[in-house]
């Protein structure tokens, strides 16, 4: 008779449902696999079969099993069927009841001596079959703490295959385990103090801008001027991340297999990969498909530093992530799709050699055309969805000399103060943060005053301003206006969104 069992893989880093199904004919032994296995499934013949005989559990021999993943539309990989093969092998053979599996789904891999293996992406399929029907999941011990942290499902860990079947039968009590990684029992990891920061008055002010409406920002300086210094302390002033943003964040580290500590992750990603960072690094691919820097920046900052030296396929793939907050790798036969909602912090120098600024004490020796070849790098397009653009010049021997300024706002302060200001947009009824403002429902978010729509009308009229241009500064004008705690935008927040839209003139 032909048993089933819900179990689950991954696309990207979401799960999917997938129903094992297997019969057993009386036959020549044979094991067939229909349903698009990979290669890692297809192997997992011999991994049952000692793992099922080294558990003291019989292998139906003169059989033929027939196993089946359903849906049989989409290709699988992966060792995580090894488990609930073996289950329904049994289930179907009449070594244990199959009515003791209703409600069930299993997940994980088997080694040949019995022990069950972990598996990557667990949480993200956990995460999938609360919608299903299922009521419990059996795991991998070693998933089991992490796993924990999807609410509204009976998690059980086991770490051998006779545990699993122990657990199933009732007769072993998990014990009760804390919920890992809850945000109140752990501090999140500190990032560098916006207090260390002397100097740069006016890229403070950036950088709050920044972190208030999540607008992407490029910074152009000088070699040693602190670019990466102040992208370093960005991370450290966004506001918590919410549990779902949390989980989200959680499931790319699992999927990356970058799992130490087996908790949630509360702290807000900082990526700063270096500009030789291949394509597939940057924007995610491989097989099995990995998630890329700009996957693993979600909800965090990506800081790219030599920002035109970046190859011009990476720069020009990041169109799509800037723009959907998501990124789709295709390759030939498969494509996945990966969250990729990061705040973009890109920093260059002036020039090549770095000193091709007002106030360098040293003269830039690049040529007009290296010069030229160097900004084409970054093309209009991209340069188009950089919201903010901010000059930063070395602060001075005297500056660096003086004693601390107490007087500076620590990074706890100015978080706080952006907290407030985001609060006004939840007010507004927004879900998400300014920079994601559509122009379709510009009325209700950008009221403006009389001198503001003045202002924006005459921009207009002297043919600089597009609607997605428009769109830009209004969005930057209203989170000035949210810091101010304004309802309307007035001239003075849609200026200063004007001035920093613009970009430096070193760039022009
Ligand atoms: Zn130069």
């Amino acid at each position: 008779m032909a048993f089933r069992l819900l179990s689950g893989d991954l696309f990207g880093i979401e799960g999917r449902e997938v129903e094992v199904e297997v019969d057993l004919i009386p036959a020549l032994s044979s094991f067939v696999i229909s349903g698009l296995p990979g290669k890692g499934i297809r192997e997992s013949r011999e991994r049952i079969r000692s793992a099922l005989e080294n558990s003291g559990f019989r292998y139906p021999d003169r059989h033929r099993i027939v196993i089946n993943l359903a849906p049989a539309s989409w290709h699988k990989d992966g060792a995580a069927f090894d488990l609930p093969i073996a289950i329904s092998i049994l289930a179907a053979s009449g070594q244990i009841a199959p009515e003791s599996l209703r409600g069930w789904a299993v997940l994980g891999e088997l080694a040949l001596d019995g022990r069950v293996r972990s598996i990557a992406g667990c949480l993200g399929i956990i995460t999938r079959l609360r919608r299903s029907a299922v009521r419990s999941v059996l795991v991998p011990a070693s998933n089991h703490s992490l796993a924990l942290a999807v609410e509204g499902l009976h998690v059980v860990g086991a770490s051998t295959l006779q545990e699993a079947l122990a657990v199933i039968r009732g007769e072993r009590i998990d014990p009760p385990a804390t919920v890992p990684g809850a945000p109140s029992d752990r501090p999140e990891e500190p990032f560098p103090d916006l207090s260390e920061v002397r100097g740069h008055h006016h890229a403070r002010r950036v950088l709050e801008i920044s972190a208030t409406g999540e607008h992407s920002l490029l910074m152009v300086g000088p070699p040693g001027s602190g670019k990466s210094f102040l992208a370093r302390r960005l991370p450290g002033i966004l506001p918590p991340m919410n549990q779902n943003q949390q989980v989200e964040v959680t499931q790319i580290h699992d999927v990356c297999g970058e799992f130490a500590h087996q908790q949630l992750v509360i702290s807000r990603p900082f990526r700063a990969p270096h500009h030789s960072v291949s394509w597939a690094g940057l924007i995610g691919g491989g097989s099995p498909p990995m998630p890329g820097e700009v996957t693993r920046a979600h909800h965090g900052v990506l800081f790219l530093d030599e920002f035109p030296e970046l190859a011009r396929r990476s720069l020009e793939a990041l169109r799509e992530p800037l723009e959907e907050g998501s990124v789709t790798i295709s390759r030939s036969g498969w494509s996945r799709k990966f969250p990729s909602r990061f705040l973009l912090v890109a920093a260059m120098n002036p020039c090549p050699c770095g000193y091709a600024s007002a106030s360098s004490p040293t003269r830039c020796r690049c040529s007009p055309t290296t010069l030229a070849n160097y900004r084409a790098r970054i093309s209009g397009p991209i340069i188009d969805r950089v919201d903010l653009h901010l000059q930063i010049e070395p602060i001075s021997a005297q500056q660096l000399l003086d004693p601390p300024d107490r007087s500076l706002e620590s990074s706890a302060v100015v978080r706080r103060r952006i907290e407030q200001a985001r609060q006004r947009a939840t007010d507004r009824g927004q879900q998400g943060p300014n920079r994601d403002l559509e122009w379709s429902d510009h009325d209700g978010w950008a009221p403006l005053s009389r001198e503001a729509r003045q202002l924006l009308l005459d921009g207009q009229q002297q043919g600089e301003v597009s609607t997605r241009g428009l769109t830009r500064w209004l969005r930057l004008a209203r989170t000035i206006a949210d810091m101010r705690s304004g309802e309307q935008i007035e001239a003075v927040d849609l200026l200063e969104a004007m001035t920093l839209r613009t970009p430096s003139s070193s760039l022009v």
